[in-house]
């Protein structure tokens, strides 16, 4: 089965296709390939509600079955934030300079713990599945040397695990992380159907 990504966002389609490969025969392709380039809007002010907006914009504009992500890092010290402004948390994409803002903010804060929210919007024959995974863990105090993954993965250290996902690296994130238990459901429900 094949199935239309909407996101331009190259970590995600690899990370993604990683996840799939050798468990499903799932053949995720990415927007750009049926010519979609646009910046899809993602103006809801949740994460759950622009996985939606982001499916259901290359729904109405191109009547594909689709599959979208959106992910946020919530961090309890301050408040759930960056939340749904992660991927420009610092008023830019940088992720050195969204670390950096988030250690700053963290800065004598007794609490570090965190977690990774990914949301999966899916359109399947016109109606609309949601699913959810959630990987807990903390801020570590300085961005670590790891040089895997992308984003926040630097000062991620999921429960368990005394590395940050950039040091612990693929083979492991893709079996615990926040997006790879959101694809997990997704396929439970492909196969189900
Ligand atoms: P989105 O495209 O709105 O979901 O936001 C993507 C941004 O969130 C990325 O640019 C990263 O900064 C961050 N992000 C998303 N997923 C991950 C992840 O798995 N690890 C680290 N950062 C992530």
């Amino acid at each position: 089965m094949e199935i239309i990504f909407a996101s331009g966002n190259t970590h995600k389609v690899k990370e993604i296709n990683e996840i799939l490969r050798g468990v499903s025969d799932l053949t995720v392709i990415s927007m750009k390939d049926i010519g979609c380039t646009e910046d899809i809007p993602e103006t809801t002010g949740t994460i759950r509600g622009n996985a939606i907006q982001k499916a259901t914009y290359l729904w109405y504009n191109y009547r594909v079955d689709c599959f979208s992500e959106d992910t946020g890092l919530e961090i309890d010290a301050l408040d759930g934030a960056p939340g749904v402004d992660t991927a420009h948390y610092s008023g830019s994409r940088h992720a050195d300079a969204n670390i950096a803002l988030v250690l700053n903010n963290l800065h004598e804060k007794s609490s570090r713990t965190a977690r990774f929210r990914t949301v999966i919007a899916l359109i399947l024959d016109n109606k609309l599945h949601v699913f959810e995974g959630i990987c807990t863990g903390e801020i570590a105090l300085e961005k670590s040397q790891g040089t895997e993954g992308f984003g926040y993965d630097p000062i991620f250290r999921p429960d368990g695990y005394d590395k940050t996902f950039a040091e612990l690296g693929a083979d492991v994130k893709n079996v615990i992380s926040h997006r790879a238990r959101a694809v997990q459901q997704l396929l439970d429900f492909l196969k189900a159907v």
